[in-house]
């Protein structure tokens, strides 16, 4: 009996061991889940239109992007949109959109692969002034503006909002459930029109810590925060995934995988792209 016990405990012990889902599953952190909505129209290789809203600032309608970032090699990415030819490895989400208020952010920093909060929070802060100091074309010498604004940390639950407009640019993990997907930034703005009036108006993102074990060390096994975090807020300020194989060391190239920390500094097309946007 106790040998039957014993042995029932160790299976238990190797499920918990090998399958973090069974692991988180009986914990007791509630992970929620996020999903590209159904009704979300696939508008690019990475983009699905959110559809539109009313903009509860301007009054004006909006349209919201989902943004998808792929771990390399399990994307989708069409083979043309790899092969494609280009001279400037820099894209935006639509040409001139971009932000032209400076609004504040939060994260729920709540994870289920023990980082700390204020790292999180120092992290972003400093992955989001990487893209302000290139601005103006140097990513050396210091930032000149503001993009995104200033990071603060909420133990709202951020994930009731997955998906809407509601005027708060928000941060946070849960469970994404499209296979292979690591994280999502949702982009709100006017994205049309003459260029001169496009605009960004908010910015959230959610990564997935069910799917992938998260690092703020560049460890081997793991997704590095940094990386990662670095190419989604260049979503936030506009810029779009690039997926030309020559691209590939752009902090906007579109894959990402395990152990990688290149993409945590910017490199020659990023910083020009940001710096003609801004
Ligand atoms: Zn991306």
């Amino acid at each position: 009996m106790i040998k039957k016990i014993t042995a029932i405990f160790s299976l238990l012990n190797l499920l918990l061991f090998v399958n973090p889902v069974l692991a988180i599953g009986v914990s007791s952190h509630a992970t929620k889940q996020y999903d590209i909505p159904g009704s979300a129209v696939q508008i690019s290789d990475s983009v699905y239109s959110l559809g539109k809203a009313k903009d509860p600032k301007s009054g004006k309608v909006v349209e919201g992007f989902a943004v998808v970032h792929y771990k390399n090699p399990e994307g989708k990415i069409s083979k043309a949109a790899r092969a494609k030819k280009t001279n400037t490895c820099y894209g935006y989400l639509s040409t001139g959109a971009k932000w032209k208020t400076v609004e504040p952010w939060v994260i729920n920093p709540a994870n289920t692969r023990g980082l700390p909060g204020d790292i999180l929070l120092n992290n972003l802060t400093g992955d989001i002034s990487k893209w302000e100091d290139a601005a103006d074309g140097v990513a050396t010498n210091g930032k000149i503006v503001n993009i995104l604004g200033d990071g603060s940390i909420t133990t709202s639950d951020l994930s009731q909002f997955a998906n809407t407009l509601n005027s708060v640019n928000e941060v946070y993990f849960a469970d994404i459930t499209t296979p292979g997907v690591i994280a999502v930034t949702t982009v709100w703005g006017f994205w049309g029109g003459d260029i001169s009036t496009r605009e960004i108006v908010e910015w959230d993102q959610v990564y997935d810590d069910v799917d992938f074990g998260w690092s703020v060390s560049g460890e081997s096994s793991k997704m590095d925060f940094d990386n990662i975090a670095t190419h989604e807020l260049g979503h936030a300020a506009g810029m779009a995934d690039l997926y030309t194989a020559s691209c590939s060391n752009e902090t906007m190239y579109g894959y990402a995988t395990l152990g990688e920390t290149k993409k945590s500094t910017l490199e020659q097309g990023d910083i020009r792209g940001i710096n003609l946007l801004y």
